[in-house]
């Protein structure tokens, strides 16, 4: 089929899907980019209309295009000026107008080669993809664009537990001087006290997750990534670990994680199953806090709640959660103990996306008919190196394309920017069978 494709179903289109769409285009490849709603290019990241919430990433680092790496910089240089600085945090809601100022740059230099559909997409098959509304749109091949499902519910129904805090208005029922408990401590929780501190918020948060870390910072200035040594990359887990709190002792452990960016999805790709495991299991809290860190900004604005014992954290396991009238009251472990209970007038759910590949009606029928098969881990669909999803059989689809956060079984870290542009190119070029013109 590669070479044959001309018209692809593009399903979700966040950033994902609209770069994708735009690098489909020129290749000269149409397609259909469908969105829940009409704010193509934004999803949850860039979508906050709050001006606090910066970039995680360095604007040097935050093209939109994998060749062009100073693309995004010379867009505020031209639309933003005052936010220009290479090594600056831009906010996330200019980085959206970026996105979609470059999705309609693409539509309008190829007329008729992308079309925008608002629609959920609830079924994918042989000729294309179905929508809740019972429109049937057909494509020669769907790529699945659709970014991180949304949190679990911590607790059934309640309207003091903010279940999903992304969603409009979540947390405006909160006051001035409500005392609020927080579960997950890691970025959607950073999120949540800036948007609380900007709308004048001045009670207590006390925070909870298994082990009770936060994101780190960025430095200052840009951190130049250390290479990272042999004993990193090969052996035991345990022994590469030891051997990067070695280099991180001597050249910054920001540089030690910035070195292994480059190789740390072919590792993912070499790890064996036990070596997986581990990862998931034990590094993954470390990793993600020292990896997705923070605007140096961003990192005052914390260590100042902490200081202020505004902000409180604790490492433990929730037990129960009880709420009535007067607030919620969270019970929980620590190492199988239990703990004095914790309470405020609002429980918000910051454990981040949800995944369950099977119930989503998009990835359910596929994985039962198996069209597609998870990982041995469940972290997501089985892709081949190109982002092609893979049958029961192993045997790789040519017609379905994973890109994006859902990625993550096949890539580990796809979630970024400097990240996803990559697999754009790859999923381009398996689709069309060249690279783009230059965008
Ligand atoms: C709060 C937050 C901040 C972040 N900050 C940064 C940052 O500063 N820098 C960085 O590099 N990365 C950041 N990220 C990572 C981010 O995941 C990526 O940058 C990027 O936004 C991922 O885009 P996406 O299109 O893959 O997913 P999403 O942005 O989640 O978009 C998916 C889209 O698909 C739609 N969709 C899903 N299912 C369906 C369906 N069945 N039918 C129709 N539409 C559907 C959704 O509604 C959504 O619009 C951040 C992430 C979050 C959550």
């Amino acid at each position: 089929m590669t070479g044959s494709i001309r018209n692809v179903a593009v399903v979700g289109g966040g950033f994902s899907g609209a770069m994708l769409a735009a690098r489909l285009a020129e290749a000269d490849v149409g397609s259909i980019l469908i969105n829940r709603t009409a704010d193509f290019g934004l999803g949850v990241a860039y979508s906050t209309p709050f001006e606090g919430h910066l970039l995680n990433v360095r604007s040097s680092r935050m093209s939109a295009l994998a060749d062009q790496p100073d693309h995004f910089v010379r867009w505020l240089e031209a639309n933003a000026p005052e936010l220009a600085d290479p090594e600056g945090f831009a906010p996330r809601k200019v980085f959206g107008r970026y996105v979609q100022w470059r999705l309609a740059g693409a539509e309008a230099a190829h007329r008729g080669l992308i079309r925008r559909v608002v629609g959920e997409v609830v079924g994918v098959d042989a000729d294309g993809v179905a929508l809740s509304d019972g429109r049937k749109i057909t494509a020669d091949a769907v790529v699945l664009t659709t970014g991180n499902p949304a949190p679990k519910t911590a607790s059934g129904g309640s309207a003091r537990v903010l279940a999903d805090p992304w969603a409009p208005g979540a947390l405006e029922q909160v006051g001035a001087d409500d005392d609020v408990l927080i579960v997950g401590t890691g970025l959607t929780m950073v999120d949540m006290l800036q948007a609380l501190d900007g709308q004048g918020w001045r009670g207590r948060a006390q925070a909870l997750s298994r082990r009770g870390l936060l994101p780190r910072a960025h430095g200052e200035r840009h951190d130049p990534p250390e290479t990272p040594t042999p004993a990193m990359l090969e052996g035991r887990l345990s022994e590469r670990t030891k051997a990067a709190r070695a280099v991180a002792r001597q050249a910054g452990w920001r540089e030690m994680m910035e070195g292994l960016r480059p190789v740390t999805a072919d590792l993912w790709a070499k790890a064996d199953l036990p070596t997986r495991r581990a990862i998931v299991r034990h590094l993954r809290p470390w990793w993600d806090v020292h990896r997705h860190r923070i605007a140096p900004r961003i990192g005052v604005f914390i260590d100042r709640l902490l200081f202020e014992g505004r902000l409180s954290v604790v490492a433990g396991r929730v037990r129960g959660i009880e709420v009535d009238d007067a607030g919620v009251r969270l019970d929980w472990t620590r190492r199988g103990q239990a703990q004095p209970p914790l309470t405020g007038a609002w429980l918000i759910d910051c454990t981040g996306p949800g995944h369950a590949p099977e119930a989503d009606p998009v990835t359910g029928p596929l994985l039962a008919s198996g069209r597609a098969r998870l990982d041995s881990l469940r972290l997501g669909l089985e892709l081949d190196g190109s982002g092609r999803v893979l049958h029961a059989d192993g045997k790789a689809d040519l017609s379905l394309f994973v890109l994006g956060p859902p990625a993550r079984a096949a890539f580990w870290e796809t979630i970024a920017v400097p990240d996803v542009r990559k697999r754009i190119e790859d999923v381009v070029k398996a689709i069309s069978g060249r690279r783009p013109r230059a965008g």
